[in-house]
């Protein structure tokens, strides 16, 4: 029998799927589960002339393969990685390559990749994203490791990986290391923020403008059109159609507690350790959190009153301003990601493409949109943008955008709608385009209790200076 070219190890879901659509792109794929029944189960249902072959020991899968062995990991992450890697080595030889595709932690994906070079095995840690869809006909790949590996399995992965409309591929090399199970964590941090965007649009439509649900499902539906074309917003427009046999809608019956997997926080603890203002993200790493107090928000409900919804006949401000507080909060949140992007790479030590980036969430991922053509668009015109809102194209869309945005917010304000992330994005875009901002205070503050020193803006900004605030508040020019 000719030797398969990749083997996948983990047929969970992803792991299922990723075999049948390497199987649909010619490859001839080697199968391996830890519970073998759930192999058996899997290629029972195959077609017999089918290029997926079963192996039931890892003594078995590794002779099943072609040299250098590509080993395509789709496991829980975690500890699990370690494991397994530790099973499959004896069956190793120097130079094959493991790839693991799970939602690894980027901090555990530097140590294998630095481990595993030393026991010869050449690391990738790739992000995948798309989910059950994604992984059968086309995901988004975020490829990192060892740069030396990558033009081994290039084919392989840009393959299976979805393409765009104009035909890029959504799997380019994102960097060394752990770069791309970084990137994959930003990726879902900014679906975290953009799913959360689209919930406050909704409350506001709904308890905010008093909008009969077929107007609303109508509303995203047609945004769905504009800059704001989105696999999330089209879903969102489909799901806002379901109703129940009394006609109410079936996302009110669903309880209103978020779940999460964790990829959000870590993307926030990152944003907090590098000290990136990572805003909209957060908030909507924290709205989920706050969603979970149910029984807490119930009884604080009954005590402190909620907010009123607004009669349907009262249009206190236009639709079109939500969608603008929709858009350009996205702006500023995509913003911050790219922010985050380009510390990270400072502080790990990455030379990452942000519009190949941009490119590889085009399509076949969960924040598909339109809207990355333009952050692709932005990059190309300048590779060293220090922020989208330095882009022509998004300034002017935000100046456009702001005066909505900022009536969105107040409606959310008086009326008593939360809207973390719409509000958080408005006080990120005013306090960046701040020349000044009241930190002078901060620091004066911080000089008062602990003498820890400023400096002047109108003396050499190099000094720093003491005040002696209770005494004579004479100043000390403090040398390091
Ligand atoms: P799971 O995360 O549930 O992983 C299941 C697979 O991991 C099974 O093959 C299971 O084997 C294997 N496994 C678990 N523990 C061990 C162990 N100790 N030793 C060996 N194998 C083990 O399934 P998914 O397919 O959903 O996800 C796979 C990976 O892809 C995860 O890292 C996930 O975070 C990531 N991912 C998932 C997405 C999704 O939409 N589901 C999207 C993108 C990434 P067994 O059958 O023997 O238990």
């Amino acid at each position: 029998m000719m030797p398969s070219e990749i083997a996948v190890y983990g047929l969970g879901v992803m792991g299922r799927n990723i075999a049948l659509n390497m199987a649909d792109h010619g490859l001839r794929v080697a199968v391996y589960n830890r519970t073998s029944s759930i192999t058996e189960d899997f290629v029972g249902e195959l077609p017999t002339d089918s290029r997926i072959t079963a192996h039931y020991s890892l003594e078995d899968l590794a002779a099943g393969l072609s040299s250098p062995r590509i080993i395509f990991l789709m496991t829980k992450a975690g500890g699990v990685v370690d494991r397994v890697v530790e099973g499959l080595l004896p069956h190793l030889d120097s130079g094959d390559i493991v790839i693991d595709a799970g939602n690894s932690h980027f901090r555990d994906s530097q140590r294998r990749w630095e481990d595993w070079r030393q026991r010869g095995i050449r690391f990738l840690g790739v992000g995948v994203s798309g989910g059950e869809e994604g992984a059968r006909h086309g995901p988004s790949i975020m490829p990192g490791g060892d740069p030396e590996a990558w033009p081994v399995v290039r084919d392989i992965l840009q393959r299976i990986a979805a393409r765009t409309e104009d035909g890029a591929s959504c799997c380019q090399w994102v960097g060394q290391g752990a770069a791309g199970h970084y990137v994959k964590m930003i990726h879902n941090g900014i679906e975290y923020g953009d799913m959360q965007l689209i919930t406050e649009a909704w409350q506001l439509m709904r308890d905010g403008l008093g909008m009969p649900a077929a107007e609303i499902a109508a509303t995203f539906a047609h945004w769905n059109q504009g800059v704001l074309a989105s696999y999330l917003i089209e879903i969102t427009a489909e799901i806002l159609t379901v109703t129940e046999h009394d006609g109410s809608l079936r996302v009110n019956h669903i309880l209103d507690t978020a779940g999460q997997k964790g990829t959000g926080r870590w993307t926030a603890i990152d944003a907090l350790e590098l000290g990136v203002p990572l805003t909209l993200i957060g908030e909507a790493v924290f709205a989920r959190a706050l969603s979970s107090m149910k029984a807490e928000r119930v009884a604080a409900a009954a005590q402190l009153g909620s907010a009123k919804v607004t009669p349907a006949s009262k249009r206190v401000i236009e639709l079109d301003a939500i969608r603008d507080a929709l858009y350009a909060a996205k702006i500023i949140s995509y913003a911050q990601g790219f922010l985050q992007l380009r510390e990270a790479a400072a502080e790990y030590d990455w030379q990452l493409a942000y519009g190949e980036i941009a490119t590889l969430w085009r399509a076949g991922c969960i924040i598909r949109s339109r809207f990355l053509n333009d952050i692709r668009d932005a990059f190309e015109r300048d590779p060293g943008l220090p922020s989208l809102l330095f882009d022509d194209f998004f300034a002017s869309a935000l100046r456009s955008a702001e005066p909505g945005w900022r009536s969105a917010v107040t409606l959310g304000v008086q009326s008593g709608i939360p809207l973390p992330a719409m509000g958080a994005a408005l006080s990120f875009f005013d306090g960046y385009r701040s020349a000044v901002l009241p930190a002078g205070l901060l620091q004066a503050q911080r000089d008062y209790f602990g003498a820890h020193t400023y400096q002047r803006t109108d003396r050499d900004p190099e000094q720093r200076w003491h005040t002696r605030w209770t005494g004579d508040l004479s100043e000390e020019a403090i040398d390091d």
